[in-house]
């Protein structure tokens, strides 16, 4: 069976040709496929028959809400969703001044292995399906009943192990005739997998793309990210300083920071030297603490005068505020509990 939002928008367009339907019937399903149509049934505008058609061969997928946690704080709403196959994944809607911003997941656990995350603790289960991705928009905005504007792809999961499905992904999300979030309120973030990094920027999609850097050099960074056995830093800033220059679009870092490990003064004015000529924005972390991770944040002033070293050496860094802390908003660790 085939979930219709697996189909990028052309797609559906070729398969309801082929059975024969006219070609507004695309924008009309698709349509009711994003506002969380949960069967052929809700769809009244589409006649029995057609309905019966379709029901053959594909059915309308649906995500459910497992637990929802919603932050006393400061309102962040943060979900355990069910897949079809019982599998779980967390996504994570947080209130921002400019609007509602969703943290999705990409993957159901990850195998990238970095030793500070939540996520990867079980390994890679399987990839979402581009309509699973989809779905965790459509259907936290259809709880929620107020529109989503920004995306950000920092959920559990690897973006660019799953590439295909992303891609169609970014495509059907942004299409006017359904969600309509524009791509420059997407961000996606990744470890750096380097030859992907260079396939999407052929794309040439203008999101924003987010460099998961965590350390300054080699040494540091081999003993928190496996990923960096395979790609060196330097084959990953060249990859970041070519997206830059075929896409025109800056490239931001994030860097969590832990205490004693790659938080010292020594260790700013390295990462600055590394990512010198970008305009980069650096994105500081204070690392959450995780049960089975030895990892520790650093105090509040330490974590200052890291953020204000980089300044002074003209880097563009902020520490990112912390959003519903008081429902353990962070991704991963909800899911493993369930697990
Ligand atoms: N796989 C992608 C996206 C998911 S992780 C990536 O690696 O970028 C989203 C961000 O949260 C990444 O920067 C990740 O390194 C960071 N992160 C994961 N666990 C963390 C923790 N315990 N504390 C702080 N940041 C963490």
């Amino acid at each position: 069976m085939i979930d219709l939002k697996d189909f990028e928008f052309n797609e559906l367009e070729e398969y309801l040709k082929s059975m024969g339907e006219p070609k507004f019937r695309a924008a009309q399903i698709f349509s009711w496929l994003c506002r969380g149509a949960e069967s052929y049934g809700e769809m009244t505008d589409i006649s029995k028959k057609t309905r019966e058609k379709l029901e053959k061969e594909t059915y309308v997928s649906t995500l459910k809400i497992r637990e929802k946690y919603v932050s006393k704080l400061d309102g962040t709403v943060k979900y355990l969703f069910e897949l079809p196959d019982g599998n779980c994944i967390e996504s994570v809607v947080m209130r921002y001044r400019h609007g509602l911003t969703i943290c999705i997941s990409s993957q159901v656990g990850c195998r990238m292995g970095c030793r500070f995350c939540a996520s990867t603790i079980g390994g890679l289960y399987r990839n979402l399906t581009a309509g699973e991705i989809l779905n965790q928009v459509i259907f936290a905005q259809k709880d929620i009943g107020e529109r989503i504007s920004n995306i950000v792809i920092m959920g559990i999961g690897e973006p660019l192990d799953n590439y295909e499905n992303i891609i169609k992904f970014l495509h059907n999300v942004n299409n006017e005739k359904g969600l309509n979030i524009g791509l420059r309120h997407i961000t996606l973030s990744t470890c750096g997998v380097v030859p992907v990094i260079y396939d999407l920027a052929r794309e040439n999609l203008p999101i924003t793309l987010t460099i998961s850097l965590h350390a300054p050099n080699d040494e540091i960074r081999g003993t928190i990210m496996p990923i960096n056995h395979k790609y060196k830093i330097s084959e990953l800033i060249e990859a970041c300083r070519s997206y830059f220059k075929s896409t025109g679009r800056r490239i931001s870092f994030e860097y969590s920071l832990i205490h004693g490990v790659n938080d010292s003064a020594e260790n700013a004015a390295e990462l600055a030297r590394l990512i010198k000529g970008m305009g980069a924005h650096v994105n500081l972390i204070p690392v959450n603490k995780v049960e089975e991770r030895e990892y520790e944040k650093g105090s509040q002033k330490e974590i200052n005068a890291f953020r204000d070293k980089l300044i002074s050496l003209g880097v563009n860094a902020t520490v990112r505020r912390e959003l519903g802390s008081d429902i353990s908003a962070s991704c991963g660790q909800l899911r493993k509990r369930v697990l």
